[in-house]
């Protein structure tokens, strides 16, 4: 069973004077439902305050859940922060926080949003309010439950927000593969940034990820990676300058289940962007790209590996005091 986290907050009606695809995240929830995949559903509770703030700035946090973010910080984010908007914020981040949990039980689970990698310390930016994958790095290793967290962010887009907000943090690291004329204009610098050509296809794509991403998890062996699975570096996505095909999205899932798989590494992932005018197919690669993550995992789990994960000792049921 592939673990899933939804919230019906998740799905916000949109504001007005607002571009975002606000329906994504219901589409995403409907389609993994009408498939035909073994599923177990969870639901999150919101982010405790004090853990936003471990990430953010108190006055920012303050800002968002009483609905009053200054116009000039709703610019950057792309959209007004309502108390719907805001409560949605406030859940995302715990969504992330529960599939990390889950991921370290099972080996994988995906949140059904969440990828919020532009949010800052005083402001969001880029469709991000609260940086979901920046707090729960921060409460994994201040709450001691992972010795090292990495992040993973395959988005087109430079995952910016996270690098800044975790930097000067030795148990987390960063990674971003992204498109270096892509927004944002001014990048952070993330532990390893892998900025890349317009235009680059599906073997050159790969090829850069496996050969970069390898070593630094060999380097720094992360107990869990937080994975942000952006389907923007699609040819056809509205907002990337990539050009990978729908096969290419599923070769890197592949690679990055496998990669984890054969280090015994849990994995959470996070939806990330996807951008287009059908938002009916722009869901339909964000759930491939779930279900082709959990589908690595889930043959793993049939077939242990002789070294016995952690996670695959407990799924094994050799461990019953776990
Ligand atoms: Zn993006």
């Amino acid at each position: 069973m592939i673990a899933l986290v939804h919230h019906p907050d998740y799905v916000a009606p949109a504001p007005a004077r607002s571009s975002y695809p606000w329906n994504k995240n219901g589409l995403i929830r409907d389609l993994l439902r009408a498939s035909d995949a073994a599923l177990e559903w969870f639901e999150p509770d919101a982010m405790p305050v004090a853990w936003l703030e471990a990430a953010h700035d108190a006055d920012y946090v303050a800002e968002v859940l009483e609905a009053r973010v200054p116009a000039i910080k709703e610019r950057r984010i792309g959209f007004p922060v309502t108390p719907l908007v805001a409560r949605r914020a406030a859940v995302v981040p715990g969504g992330t926080w529960l599939a990390a949990q889950l991921a370290l039980d099972r080996g994988f689970a995906a949140n059904t949003a969440g990828g919020s990698h532009h949010a800052l310390a005083d402001t969001g930016a880029g469709f991000c309010v609260f940086n979901d994958l920046a707090v729960t790095a921060i409460r994994l290793v201040e709450e001691r439950i992972v010795e090292r967290v990495l992040v993973v962010d395959c988005d087109v887009h430079q995952g910016d927000g996270t690098a800044a907000l975790t930097a000067g943090r030795p148990e987390i690291a960063t990674y971003s593969i992204h498109a270096e004329k892509n927004f944002p204009v001014r990048k952070a610098r993330s532990t390893l940034d892998v900025p890349l050509a317009d235009g680059v296809g599906d073997d050159a794509y790969l090829e850069t990820l496996r050969a970069t991403l390898t070593p630094l998890l060999d380097e720094f062996r992360p107990g869990l990676v937080l994975y942000q699975a952006g389907v923007d570096p699609f040819a056809g996505d509205r907002l990337g300058r990539l050009s990978l095909t729908l096969d290419g999205l599923a070769r890197r899932e592949a690679l990055i289940a496998g990669l984890m798989i054969e280090r015994g590494i849990a994995l959470a992932s996070t939806v990330g962007g996807g951008y287009g005018l059908d938002a009916l197919e722009v869901a339909q690669r964000h759930v491939r790209s779930i279900l082709e993550l959990g589908g690595v995992f889930e043959k793993k789990r049939l077939h242990p590996p002789a070294h016995f994960l952690p996670w695959a000792r407990s799924v094994a049921g050799l461990d019953d005091a776990h």
